[in-house]
């Protein structure tokens, strides 16, 4: 999502809006981490917007080039014989906080989106 030009990326927001409603439901209210995971699921929309809404008209999904955002070079992540797995570390560190927090213990204990 990040390398996408930015009409792109705010296209896909009514999306992360659903997969967030969507991991909030799965979230048991009783449970004694609720108020956690629902301010870190709140906190994972509030990166989806940030990113979406960072300016640039050039696609570089393909891991070639620079973050038209940010300048960062190392674009290309993955492993091997894998299909790539291309994002600008930089401009995901919003919304990658927020997952991080979803995945810890003390969150849902997986990887969110
Ligand atoms: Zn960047």
């Amino acid at each position: 999502m990040s390398l996408l030009p930015t009409p792109e990326r705010l296209a896909l927001l009514p999306r992360c809006r659903t997969l967030c409603d969507e991991l909030l439901s799965f979230t048991d209210v009783s449970k004694h981490n609720y108020e956690f995971v629902s301010k870190a699921v709140k906190a994972l929309y509030v990166g989806c917007e940030a990113l979406a809404n960072l300016e640039s008209s050039e696609n570089h999904t393909d891991g070639i080039g620079t973050c038209p955002v940010c300048g960062n070079t190392n674009l290309a992540h993955g492993y091997p014989g894998r299909p790539p797995y291309n994002y600008c570390v930089p401009c995901m560190k919003p919304f990658l906080l927020a997952r991080g927090q979803l995945g810890s213990l003390q969150g849902m204990g997986f990887s969110a989106i």
